[in-house]
């Protein structure tokens, strides 16, 4: 159980990405309140191991057995060498743990994920393709085992944080974007669009695959799924605005029509802090906005035909039940077939597209953890043969 007050003793599930190191420089900077007691990489074990010796924690998991022997001499034997979805549930599941961030993309850590809530450890959660399969069973979850959420998808923390003590009067939710790296590429030139062309964002710092989607503006259709199931609120009530300057991460409008917003510089270390010491807040090493250099925030409707991904996700969200995750998954892999070379990055709409429409799964209303997992293995051989 999470112990009030004193240190929060967290485990880091993706510690090499650009969360999982955003948050062991968050943990860095508040070691008073803070104890990394487990670290958790795919590959990257030259760096898991540089973090495992700052930090000492109890125990590390890693991709497979050949990796975990591979870092097991270059750890201090203090340190417990895990492998494998086993290892991140044993992870989750350890009684000196309080918060789990879930800072690894894609769909992989949906099982650990369902382990985490049902130990009741509290979730920072950066992931968002598990809460867009498994929005509604995650949600049950959470709230049978009474385990708070905390969302670190900066958007989804501005609107937490705009929420905290109003959530009944929620009426509408504005989810700002940047736009993404292409909100000013003319769709024409899209087909021929390598990846190193995408995966600078003009905004944030992230990995691959949210770059991709950032461009796609998929991100933001994934966004608007997860915040459906986050805030309770019905997809018709989610406005997606560009927002080019990213000094506001969001507003929520409630009922009186009164709007809150939250602003802060565009900085992962933020929304990562708040997660890991609410209720609290302490003071933190990142910049603040400078309201005098603030030249102008503008905001415009985004570009439907330009990004047809948004109007794929409110599609499958609006159609329900396994949707999503075939959505998710479709997307999962249409973004790795283009940055392996293989699609052009104007064809990752249409395979999801043509997935989605091919797909004839159970429509039971709450699905199962295994309708899920199957409707997401279905989608991943479709997917894979249509990229072929
Ligand atoms: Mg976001």
């Amino acid at each position: 159980m999470e112990r009030m007050g004193g240190v929060k003793r967290i485990a880091v599930l993706g510690s090499t990405g650009s969360i999982g190191v955003n948050t062991l420089k968050v943990a860095d900077s508040l070691k008073r309140e803070i104890e990394v007691v487990a670290l958790s990489a795919d590959s990257n074990i030259k760096l898991l191991a540089e973090q495992a010796r700052l930090f000492r924690p109890k125990v590390i998991s890693v991709g497979d057995a050949v990796l975990a022997a591979r870092i097991r001499p270059l750890v201090s034997a203090g340190t417990a060498v895990l492998c494998g979805r086993e290892g991140l549930e044993e992870i989750v599941s350890r009684n000196d743990v309080d918060i789990a961030v879930f800072a690894i993309s894609g769909s992989s850590c949906l099982k650990p994920l369902v382990a985490a809530i049902k130990n009741k450890k509290k979730i920072a959660l950066a992931n968002k393709e598990c809460i867009v399969s498994a929005g509604a069973l995650i949600m049950k979850l959470a709230k049978e085992n009474r385990v708070s959420i905390i969302p670190i998808d900066s958007e989804h923390s501005a609107i937490f944080q705009c929420l905290e003590g109003k959530r009944d009067y929620l009426k509408k939710i504005y989810l700002t974007a940047s736009g993404g790296p292409l909100l000013n590429i003319p769709a024409s030139r899209f087909d021929k669009l390598p990846p190193r062309a995408i995966i600078n964002h003009p905004k944030w710092k992230m990995g691959k695959k949210i770059s991709v989607d950032s461009a796609t503006m998929m991100n933001k259709g994934l966004e608007i799924i997860e915040a459906r199931w986050l805030f309770d609120i019905e997809e018709k009530n989610i406005e997606v605005l560009i927002h080019p300057e990213a000094l506001i991460h969001s507003m929520v409008e409630l009922t009186d029509g009164i709007v809150f917003a939250e602003l802060s510089v565009p900085d992962m270390r933020i929304p990562i802090q708040y997660a890991l010491t609410y209720p609290d807040r302490f003071n933190s090493k990142t910049s603040v906005l400078n309201f005098s250099k603030v030249k102008e925030m503008t905001f415009q409707r985004p570009d439907l035909n330009k990004f047809p991904c948004l109007s794929l996700a409110r599609e499958a969200l609006k159609k329900g039940s396994t949707y999503p995750a075939v959505l998710s998954i479709a997307d999962e892999v249409a973004v790795a077939k283009y940055l392996e070379g293989d699609i052009n990055f104007s064809r990752i709409p249409y395979i999801i597209e043509k997935v989605l429409k091919g797909f004839s799964g159970p429509r039971k209303k709450d699905p199962s953890l295994k309708d899920i997992l199957d409707a997401e293995s279905w989608a991943r051989e479709e997917a894979h043969t249509l990229c072929q």
